[in-house]
């Protein structure tokens, strides 16, 4: 059986959790998630880097942070997961869906504009596969419309757009260190980058349950009180101590994807049409965190499907979009028209990358695919 995703092992994360426990403080912002910051802010150029339980718990944390309310439009793609609408409809906030464009699958920049009214608060662009937004074009749209840009970087981990890595690009990006993503703390986890540095006092007393306990920490104050609406955003150090054996291990990790990634482009671009694989463009480098084909249509990929898993191999879809769903149709509205989201993401399917994954898998899931089109 060739599973789609084993969550990444270094080999040190035991190790690193054994100190935890022994330092007898396993509470949030000990030494490993002081650790993972400074290695986060140091690597990606971001003005604070925060821990927290999960990239939900960080764009939550961002919506109350750029203090979204009732009756506010928040301007992201409807090929998303649920967390990036959900943490601003939990503010009040009506989601407006734009299309993705079909090469990347992000949110095509073109259309946002168009999309504005004076509601509108914030752009979330969401980075597909890791593969960044067109974010010139964003930031210059927000910047003249006086707009926030949250970038949901969930998959973005180390990758860049023309240089500057993803997550760091806007006022606040968005990581996941959930299992499933390149780099995890331990099955849950997140950061959020605030790079906005006017934003970083009221991040931390948000994320210390609307208190000044950060403060007070670091000896500004000499005692902590409740200072403002806030919640509990700290992941324990035991999460920590493992996310920081991955991100010491983060280029070699980012490498051995990469190689798969490209073995597959390589492979797959011998028998499939461009349009039917991913594209990366200029100027930007990914972090392999998804390999997709595209097939002709929704039947032809349940074909797939099924045919692959005569082969033991798992190859999940993707989302469905958030506009059809009906908690989208409630809480949100598509801006201009669905003329890709819905046709491109019932095409797409992910295939098997994984930390770890050797050769000869990688070469049966090759076998697998090339069969599957060439005897069709
Ligand atoms: C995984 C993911 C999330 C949620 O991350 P969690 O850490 O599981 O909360 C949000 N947005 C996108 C685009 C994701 O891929």
């Amino acid at each position: 059986m060739i599973p789609f995703n084993v969550p990444p092992k270094t080999g040190n994360e035991l190790n690193y959790i054994e100190q935890a426990i022994k330092s007898d403080k396993l509470c949030g912002d000990g030494q490993f998630s002081k650790k993972c910051e400074a290695w986060i802010e140091k690597s990606f150029n971001t003005a604070k880097a925060l821990l927290t339980p999960s990239c939900t718990a960080a764009l939550e944390l961002a919506a109350i942070l750029i203090d979204i309310k009732e009756g506010d439009e928040v301007i992201m793609p409807s090929y998303t997961f649920v967390s990036t609408a959900n943490a601003f409809v939990l503010r009040g906030a009506k989601v407006i869906f734009i299309d993705v464009r079909p090469d990347t699958m992000n949110i095509d920049e073109s259309l946002i504009e168009a999309a504005i009214t004076s509601k509108t608060r914030a752009i979330v662009p969401v980075h597909y596969a890791g593969v960044a937004c067109e974010m010139d074009t964003i930031l210059a749209i927000a910047e003249k419309h006086e707009l926030w840009v949250i970038e949901d970087a969930a998959q973005g981990v180390m990758s860049t757009y023309k240089g500057r890595a993803l997550g760091a690009i806007g006022h606040i990006g968005c990581y996941s260190f959930h299992e499933t993503k390149n780099y995890s703390s331990g099955g849950e986890g997140g950061a959020i980058l605030i790079n906005d540095p006017k934003l970083v006092a009221r991040a931390e007393i948000i994320r210390e349950k609307g208190t000044n306990r950060s403060q007070f920490l670091h000896g500004i104050v000499d005692k902590y009180t409740w200072q403002d609406i806030g919640s509990s955003f700290l992941p324990s150090e035991l999460q920590a101590a493992y996310l920081y054996a991955q991100l010491e291990s983060a280029d070699a990790i980012n490498d051995f994807r990469l190689s798969l990634w490209n073995n597959y482009y390589t492979e797959f671009s011998k028998i499939l049409q461009p349009e039917q694989l991913p594209h990366i463009p200029n100027d930007l480098k990914h972090n392999a965190h998804m390999f997709y084909i595209k097939l002709a249509s929704s039947e032809e990929r349940a074909k797939f499907i099924s045919i692959m898993k005569t082969h033991n191999i798992v190859t999940p879809f993707h989302y469905i979009p958030l506009h059809s769903s009906p908690a989208g149709e409630q809480f949100g509205k598509f801006s201009g028209n669905d003329l890709h989201t819905s046709v491109e993401s019932a095409k797409l399917v992910r295939l098997p990358l994984y930390y770890g994954m050797n050769d000869d898998k990688q070469l049966e899931v090759v076998q697998a695919v090339r069969t599957f089109f060439l005897e069709e």
